[in-house]
């Protein structure tokens, strides 16, 4: 049979709960496309850490599709023309895709559906990485949510469908595919030199792995959530990020699962509140396209930062090659921004809690969330950093750096988000410390060198800088 559909797959890598990849196989005939677009205006080019568990994705995606006699091309290109041409060459007659939010991914989608139509070739699309349509969730005043709450209560009283099966194995795949890219010619991995390992150490990429990293989590540490959640050192949270944030899990999945252990108590509530942040994320950046590099609170247009932004995610010079900081040289006596960034980046601060968070991210390409607020709350405040440059250092180095989450999450530290903290709520590294890693397991297990003298001195004072910061805030108010 040639290929009469296509399923265009784009952060939905899985086969099951794929309404596209179940609508282009039926009936047969269906070739599977992913599209890595750096080109097209607007589209933020993954980070490095992205980068590295997308090829592992796509490797074990296609052996899935494989199995289900779908084959997987690779292209690379714009997506408004490699996708038309790509339909052309195949002679596809219909082509199907998940639904995206961000600004410029809707504005290539809309393109390749009005080509679609001029080629007479049918293109649908279909919801599958929310749980709601942004544009139809709306307050009394018809506008999109600004607080989590009300958006929340709302969505969580809508009915979601329940999840799909994967499509049934076809006899036979398509004839006639035009030839794809190689995996390895994208050279998504790192290797000179190869800074991975610990990313490979601690995740494995994929579908099967989402899936029983979901099912591991709700057989057990789902029901001491509400307090799990917050100890780091534990494995208290699901570490559903980077599948839910590469649709090897969908939100359909997470959600259905998780209303058979509901009603043993508020650890699996609490967990579904979560899912309704990662909703409210993408909320916001279906309705702010330009979140990642604008205020949401204007007022922040005019805040004095010690360093504004403008350096991007260069990797400093400690870590480059290493993965392990090395010690730091004596501690400048005047602050100078650049080096300051460049020691909370390489966790050498000289405050543990932001150094055992800063190196777990840069060795498993993951945070625990009570960190990441303590750490993007120190850099922002204590060393007067603005937001996006931290925001930039996090995409470049999480595996589940998604451009709804991570943007949004940094205005909500920062201040200049939705719903976000207040800017004076500045947390005490310290304290944060005493009571989320009480009996210093987090820190003594990313930070053995705390207690040596080859660790350096805080680079801040945290009383003086938080002083320094609230002036700052009196600034704009
Ligand atoms: P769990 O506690 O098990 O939560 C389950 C799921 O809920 C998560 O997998 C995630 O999909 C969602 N979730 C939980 N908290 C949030 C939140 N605050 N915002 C949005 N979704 C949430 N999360 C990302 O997925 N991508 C990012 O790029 C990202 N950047 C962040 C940057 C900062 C500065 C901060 C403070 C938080 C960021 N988060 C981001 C949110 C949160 O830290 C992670 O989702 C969480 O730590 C992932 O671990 P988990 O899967 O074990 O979470």
């Amino acid at each position: 049979m040639p290929v009469v559909s296509i399923a265009w797959l784009r952060d939905d890598l899985r086969t099951a709960d794929n309404p596209a990849l179940l609508a282009a196989a039926h009936g047969g005939g269906a070739a599977a496309l992913y599209v890595l677009d750096e080109e097209s205006p607007g589209i933020r080019p993954l980070g490095a850490a992205a980068k590295w568990w997308l090829h592992h994705a796509l490797k074990t995606l296609r052996e899935d599709l494989e199995a289900l006699g779908i084959p997987l091309v690779l292209l690379r290109g714009p997506a408004g023309r490699v996708v038309p041409a790509f339909v052309q060459e195949a002679g596809a007659e219909r082509i199907f895709w998940n639904r995206r939010y961000g600004g410029p991914e809707r504005e290539v989608d809309t393109a390749v559906k009005e080509r679609a139509a001029g080629a007479d070739v049918q293109a649908e699309s279909f919801q599958a990485s929310l749980l709601h349509e942004p544009w139809t969730v709306r307050t009394g005043g018809g506008g999109p949510y600004r607080v989590f709450t009300p958006f929340w209560r709302t969505v969580s009283a809508m009915d979601f469908r329940a999840p799909l099966s994967a499509p049934e194995r076809a006899a036979a795949p398509p004839a006639g595919i035009p030839a794809g890219e190689n995996l390895a010619d994208w050279n998504l991995l790192p290797l000179h030199p190869d800074w991975a390992t610990g990313l490979a150490e601690a995740w494995t990429p994929g579908e099967e792995a989402g899936l029983s990293a979901l099912s591991d989590f709700l057989a057990g540490p789902v029901q001491e959530y509400d307090d799990g959640r917050d100890r780091p050192a534990k494995p208290g949270t699901s570490r559903l990020s980077p599948y839910l944030r590469w649709g090897h899990v969908s939100p359909f999945q997470v959600w259905h699962e998780l209303s058979r252990v509901r009603g043993n108590g508020p650890g699996p509530d609490v967990f579904g509140t979560e899912i309704g942040w990662r909703e409210f994320c993408w909320h916001q950046l279906f309705h702010n396209p330009d979140l990642a590099t604008k205020n949401l609170r204007p007022a922040f247009d005019g805040f004095p930062w010690e360093h504004p932004e403008g350096s991007g995610p260069q990797t400093p010079a400690i870590l480059r090659g290493k993965g392990v900081p090395a010690p730091s040289e004596s501690r400048p006596d005047e602050l100078d921004a650049l080096d300051a960034l460049d020691a909370w980046k390489a966790g050498r601060t000289g405050i543990p809690l932001v150094d055992a968070g800063q190196r777990q991210l840069w060795s498993m390409g993951w945070m625990h969330n009570r960190v990441r607020m303590v750490a993007a709350s120190f850099l922002i405040k204590n060393l007067g950093i603005h937001w996006r440059v931290g925001e930039e250092w996090f995409w470049e180095t999480l595996v589940d750096a998604d451009p709804a989450s991570n943007p949004a999450n940094w205005q909500w530290v920062a201040g200049s988000g939705a719903d976000a903290a207040p800017f004076f709520r500045i947390f005490n590294p310290q304290t944060q410390a005493k009571r989320f890693d009480p009996d210093g397991a987090y820190i003594a297990r990313w930070v053995p060198d705390a207690l040596t003298p080859a660790y350096p001195e805080p680079l801040v004072d945290l009383k003086e800088s938080r002083r320094h910061a609230l002036e700052a805030y009196e600034s704009i108010r």
